[in-house]
């Protein structure tokens, strides 16, 4: 076996694990595979070894991973999220490649995203970022602003809201951390009782994915867990 399927196997069972321990089905919870800065032989490995979700930062990087499993056997299965930030101008690649994205946080960039989406590709999935730790942090929305936000990307004809994401800053003190996990589980319910088609709150990384599905995330968004460190200086 490989590291990277060893590791796979590894974080399906701490997922099952805090799953169980809060008498959750471990099926709750989608495991998204985070590949930003690894080569296609590593998502490769992954995707021998099961794991169908990938989650890219960089919009022209994700995009040539995309081109490049376009031409493979399990393409059809295979599922695209966008999760970094994006700038507008970058709006069209995401629109034209992706089959999610996680950090909507702008009605701007909703609009431009729903125009570009071609009409030969199903609406594109999204997620509204919520800054939950009121940090400077320039990423997402407070939750005041969540309401409005929500019926902007409503209306628009080729995007399907989903749900909400969250990056809270680092929380040495697991009760604390947990408490803001809770806070965005208690958003993610409100808003789904406004719009029934919400069935996904993107939360917890390898640091923090116990506390995360303790708290009600249906989907983690994992890198070095799986991947190992990353490299920035490649
Ligand atoms: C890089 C990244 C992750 C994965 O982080 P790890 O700590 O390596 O698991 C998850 N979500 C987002 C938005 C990221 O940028």
């Amino acid at each position: 076996m490989t590291t990277i399927q060893q590791n796979l196997e590894a974080v399906r069972h701490r997922i099952a694990e805090a799953a169980q321990q809060c008498d959750r089905s471990p099926k709750e919870v989608q495991l998204l595979a985070v590949s930003k800065t690894k080569p296609v032989e590593a998502i490769q490995e992954a995707i021998d070894a099961g794991q169908r979700l990938f989650g890219e930062n960089y919009v022209q990087e994700g995009v040539d991973k995309i081109q490049h499993f376009n031409n493979t056997s399990e393409s059809g299965q295979l599922e695209w999220h966008f999760i970094g930030p994006l700038q507008s101008n970058k709006s069209r690649l995401v629109a034209e490649h992706f089959h999610w994205m996680h950090t909507l946080d702008r009605e701007k960039i909703a609009r431009r995203l729903s125009e570009q989406r071609p009409a030969t590709m199903p609406p594109l999935n999204v997620l509204i970022q919520i800054n939950i730790s009121d940090e400077q942090s320039k990423s997402g929305i407070k939750l005041e602003a969540l309401s409005e936000l929500a019926a902007q990307i409503h209306d628009l004809p080729h995007l399907t809201l989903r749900g909400l994401m969250t990056i809270p800053a680092p929380e040495s003190d697991p009760a604390r951390q947990l408490a803001v996990f809770q806070k965005m589980t208690q958003a993610f319910h409100q808003l789904k009782s406004a719009y029934p088609q919400i069935d996904t709150l993107s939360m917890g990384m390898t640091d923090d994915m116990d506390n995360a599905i303790r708290a009600g995330s249906t989907m983690v968004r994992i890198g070095t867990a799986i991947f190992g460190a990353r490299d920035y200086t490649l």
